[in-house]
């Protein structure tokens, strides 16, 4: 059966092309296949209905072809505890779901005060997929906050509970450049059968993308229509909130915030302490306390960047064949920590920012528009974005105003640098101080 079946597998692919192969073929389980027959286990009904009117024929040819004689094809619905027929092996590995990482999950999330709430909320999306409140489930962040990470535990966990459940994980992107290959190739009805037919759950990475696309929003906005009406449930991620991702339709928009909304913040030390237990778990790698406090207190801020100095460390005790100790890491790794720029505090740099233009950090912050508080005003929202890579939102709020006042003061300061070389040199030395 085994034999047959990857042989049938092969032929599909190289007609059907891999990326349909992938979706329509490689989630059929053959649960009999003998000369008297063949029961394909596919997931759901709308997933039967697809394969059996498009590609039926094509699966009856290769059958044939692989069996010598034709034989009658059954397609049957995997349940939630559906047993196949005719078990002789261990049970298949779980399928992947594409474009999710089977090790993102939810086990492996450290949650802390920053991430609780977002946590939470995709813990019961997982738990009860398709009810409200939780649909759509809208989780905003800046970037390396463990959005994504969600995102997929989401997939891995409703995977593992219904197996038969279809996991449709896209970014934002993929779904932008597919939509524009789908009406250049007059491809349209697979891909609304892709999105529409096929998905128990969606999952949408950096929707943030979106912004100004109107055809792609609209073909969003009835995606989401459509699945929502037949309570799929729908996850998107963005860096901002709706409303804060420019040119995004209002329909969306309201679609996107009918649900909950739910954010990721920077974690604080502890969290990023726990943060690196566990990723030093996951690698195998005995990390003592003292290491970790150590690390973690230099690399603020990212876990991304938390994680790449994990995996150099890990990394350099395996070739030095040492274990991590304190001493052992300060001696390699300070190198590489004490280059990387202390991450200053948003009010620490606006303190610095009015030292240096000799106004007071409340000036700053207030609201008075003369031209020698906006200047410096400027140049401390441009030095937050630069320096702590923090959201225009985010940095919004420290100085009470929309994003849209934020962006536009940095980018004013961006122009300006080419050509105020004061300004420059102004900007260089703040810089520096604040980061050493
Ligand atoms: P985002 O999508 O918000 O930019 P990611 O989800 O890609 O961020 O997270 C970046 C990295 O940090 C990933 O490898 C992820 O596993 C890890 N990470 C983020 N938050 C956590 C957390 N709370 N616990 C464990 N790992 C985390
Ligand atoms: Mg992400």
């Amino acid at each position: 059966m085994v034999e047959v079946w990857s042989q049938v597998q092969g032929s599909l692919k190289r007609k059907l092309g891999a990326q349909n192969f992938e979706i329509w073929i490689r989630p059929i389980q053959p649960t009999r296949l003998d000369h008297d027959g063949v029961h394909l286990q596919v997931p759901n009904r709308y997933y039967r209905d697809w394969v059996r009117d498009n590609y039926g024929q094509d699966l009856r040819d290769e059958l044939f072809a692989a069996l010598g004689h034709p034989v009658p094809v059954e397609f049957r619905i995997a349940g939630r505890e559906a047993v196949p027929v005719h078990h002789t092996q261990e049970p298949a590995p779980r399928q992947p779901i594409p474009g999710v990482a089977a090790d993102k999950v939810f086990d492996n999330f450290v949650v802390g005060a920053s991430n609780q709430f977002a946590h939470a909320a995709a813990l019961a999306v997982a738990e009860a997929p398709g009810d409200m409140p939780y649909n759509p489930l809208f989780i905003y962040g800046g970037t390396g906050l463990g959005k994504t990470h969600l995102l997929h535990a989401v997939g891995n966990r409703i995977r593992q509970d219904d197996p038969g459940a279809t996991v449709l994980y896209v970014t934002a992107e993929q779904f932008t450049n597919e939509l524009i290959d789908a009406l250049r190739y007059r491809q349209m009805p697979t891909f609304r059968d892709k999105y529409r037919k096929l998905p128990t759950l969606l999952l949408m990475d950096d929707v943030q993308f979106l912004s100004g696309k109107d055809r792609t929003q609209e073909e969003l906005f009835h995606t989401f229509e459509w699945l929502k009406e037949r309570g799929r449930q729908i996850v998107f991620t963005a860096d901002v909130l709706p409303r804060e991702i420019r040119g995004l339709e209002p329909r969306l928009r309201t679609r996107c915030e009918s649900g909950m909304l739910a954010d990721t913040q920077p974690p604080d030390l502890e969290t990023l302490v726990a943060i690196l237990h566990q990723k030093a778990d996951d690698l195998g790698l005995n990390l003592d306390p003292e290491v970790a406090q150590w690390v973690a207190a230099r690399v603020r801020g990212s876990i991304r960047e938390l994680e790449g100095v994990l995996h150099r460390l890990s990394a350099l005790c395996r070739l030095h064949r040492s274990p991590a100790t304190l001493l052992f890491a300060q001696t390699h790794l300070s190198a590489v920590l004490m280059n990387q720029p202390r991450v200053p505090q948003p009010d620490f740099i606006i303190e610095r920012v009015a030292e240096h233009y000799e106004v007071s950090p409340a000036d700053i912050l207030g609201k008075r528009r003369n031209r020698p508080l906006v200047l410096p005003r400027h140049v401390a929202m441009w030095l937050i974005r630069k320096l702590t890579a923090r959201s225009f939102p985010d940095i919004g709020r420290v100085f009470q105003r929309d994003h849209a006042t934020v962006q536009h003061a940095c980018r004013k300061i961006s122009n300006q640098l080419d050509q105020d070389h004061q300004l420059r040199r102004s900007v260089e030395q703040l810089e520096h101080a604040l980061q050493h």
